[in-house]
């Protein structure tokens, strides 16, 4: 019988103002990032996990301004939690999907196999069932598009659409610090693109462009944080494996 979590996030303080919230009971392989940045007006949190136990809740010790919550695209272990923030944004592509919890798009629906009892070693709650989880409709998100801002006063971060993984996913990026968030278009392990909204074409366009960015260090939506000169070898190492020619036997 499966042990239930005495409690279900943890985090990490990565700078003064920088956290990062975890869920330790969910398979490593495809945990994602919680990410909480602490401003002079607002606070920011990119991502907000599975959904399976109330962040909000777990955030409260952690939050005293207004919280602006930004899903780095729709797939369910990023945008899990949503629907219980007022503040919620994502890019216009994937939108209606949040607002209406798309449970194909989120890649929650059981036909994708995505959430297996298994990859949680303790459960969040007692009657918590894997073959049961959906991810709930957030219908008061509000549309991201390339190029808006997220300031939190005394930073400010730009919404860089970079499609691929999913047509809506996004990075923030803060010119100022030199601070990324990548979300799925960049992190240290395989990179997906052939999921049901993936397009491979768009994929290698956009990590192509963060070649540009300054980005000092690169927050990503699933394992340990980069900097500049990861991130360029991941997003070569990722165009030189589409770019290769086929060997002789796959031609
Ligand atoms: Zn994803
Ligand atoms: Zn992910």
């Amino acid at each position: 019988m499966t042990l239930i979590a005495p409690r279900w996030f943890t985090h990490d303080r990565i700078h003064d103002d920088l956290y990062r919230i975890s869920e330790p009971y969910y398979n490593w392989f495809n945990r994602a990032n919680i990410w909480l940045v602490r401003g002079r007006d607002a606070d920011l949190l990119v991502d907000t996990g599975l959904g399976v136990s109330s962040l909000k809740l777990y955030l409260s010790d952690l939050l005293d301004k207004p919280l602006k919550v930004v899903a780095s695209h729709v797939h369910f272990d990023h945008s899990g939690s949503c629907h219980e923030f007022e503040q919620v944004f994502i890019h216009a592509n994937e939108h209606e999907a949040l607002c209406n919890g798309d449970q194909d798009l989120m890649l929650a629906a059981p036909i994708h196999q995505f959430v297996p009892q298994t990859d949680f070693e303790r459960l969040p709650y007692a009657e918590f069932s894997a073959s049961e989880y959906v991810v709930s409709a957030c219908p008061q998100a509000k549309r991201l598009n390339h190029g808006d801002i997220i300031d939190l006063g005394d930073k400010a971060f730009e919404v860089i659409h970079l499609p691929g993984h999913s047509s809506g996913s996004i990075g923030l990026y803060d010119h100022k610090a030199g601070q990324f968030f990548s979300g799925d278009v960049v992190y240290d392990g395989e990179l997906l693109d052939e999921l049901p909204d993936s397009v491979i074409d768009d994929y290698i366009t956009s990590v192509e462009r963060l070649l540009d960015l300054k980005a000092e260090e690169t927050h990503p939506g699933h394992y340990r944080s980069f900097d500049r000169d990861h991130l360029h070898f991941l997003v070569k190492k990722y165009i030189n494996a589409k770019k290769a020619p086929l060997c002789p036997s796959q031609q």
